[in-house]
């Protein structure tokens, strides 16, 4: 069982504006970026947050990530709403929200602004602000190229919105080839806007020349079947030490965002053993709270631990073949 919940990490919604190449909606096959054909259409709804934060085994102070394995939280047109009752029961809860910041009504934009967390400094309680996490990887001349269907105008004046309102935003500027060079200009940029904080993560898929990968409305599906015979360990399970749980928008219950994806991958050998290890497990017809003191949590535990699936590997540990 989770008898203690630390981080708590949301799917708000399946759905997004962008057409990130890279991103578990799609499917790249032979520079072609399809539409992902198991991407399935869903929310997360006020009603499923009262069901979650329910379990008392949710700490007081409870880190909560509003990111999608597969959407952009700000498509959930009740995203004010939810945070609003996030609050109401948790008041000490930090909240993260990350975004292409590409969507969403301007009344939205101001309402999150406004939204304040209980924080404790030494003996005294003070009103906290929200984080967002603005996901803007380059200038007007490359953040598309990427965060493609992702309108500069709007994210700059999204921006403007949310900062001038109050707003705690942070840059997030992941790193490719056509973006390496804007570096220090866009964190000047960030700093004149009134970012809080400006810092670069790298890009993990750099295999791909994403400037020149073709956007296709088609869905398709390329089973790579093959079977990896891999080999390795887990040494640090991230679920395990910073006891944290995943939600995706369809309510299925996974102990990180890794495996959450899983299912929706295009090698069939991924989604076989996330299948294997975990059967569904879903708040919109259960209560979170049993789900999380089921006795399952354990096996999956010894499972990792001695004969773990591939993304637990690739995501955890080490490959040894
Ligand atoms: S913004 Fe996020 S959810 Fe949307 S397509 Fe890009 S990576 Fe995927
Ligand atoms: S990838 Fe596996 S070991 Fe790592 S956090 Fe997720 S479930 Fe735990």
């Amino acid at each position: 069982m989770y008898s203690e919940i630390r981080h708590l990490h949301l799917e708000l919604s399946s759905g997004c504006n962008a057409r990130c190449p890279g991103c578990t909606r799609h499917i790249l096959d032979n520079k072609v970026s399809y539409l992902n054909p198991l991407v399935p259409h869903n929310n997360l709804t006020v009603k499923d947050i009262e069901n979650i934060f329910s379990s008392t085994n949710i700490v007081e102070k409870v880190q909560i990530s509003l990111c999608g394995d597969m959407g952009d939280p700000l498509f959930n047109k009740d995203i004010v709403n939810i945070i609003y009752k996030i609050i109401e029961l948790r008041p000490f809860s930090k909240i993260c929200i990350d975004t292409n910041a590409g969507l969403g009504k301007e009344e939205v934009w101001v309402a999150l602004a406004n939204i304040k967390h209980k924080t404790v400094v030494g003996n005294n309680i003070f009103a906290g602000n929200l984080t967002i996490n603005f996901s803007i990887d380059g200038l007007e001349d490359t953040n598309h190229l990427y965060r493609r269907n992702v309108q500069w105008e709007k994210v700059m004046k999204n921006a403007h919105t949310f900062i001038s309102n109050g707003g705690h935003a942070d840059w997030k500027y992941v790193v490719f080839d056509h973006n390496k060079h804007q570096i220090e200009e866009a964190r000047d940029l960030a700093m004149k806007l009134g970012f809080k904080t400006f810092y670069t993560n790298f890009n993990l898929t750099d295999d791909f020349d994403f400037p020149n990968i073709k956007i296709s409305d088609e869905m398709n599906f390329n089973k790579v079947i093959e079977k990896h015979n891999y080999k390795g360990f887990v040494d640090d399970p991230e679920c395990k030490n910073e006891k944290t749980i995943y939600v995706g928008a369809t309510g299925d219950v996974f102990p990180c965002c890794h495996l959450g994806s899983a299912p929706y991958d295009n090698r069939l050998q991924t989604r076989l053993e996330v299948k294997e290890v975990m059967q569904i497990r879903n708040i919109k017809y259960k209560s979170f709270h049993s789900i999380v003191n089921e006795t399952f949590w354990e096996k999956l535990d010894k499972r990792i631990k001695t004969n773990p699936i591939e993304t637990c590997i690739q995501r955890c540990g080490k490959f040894t073949k």
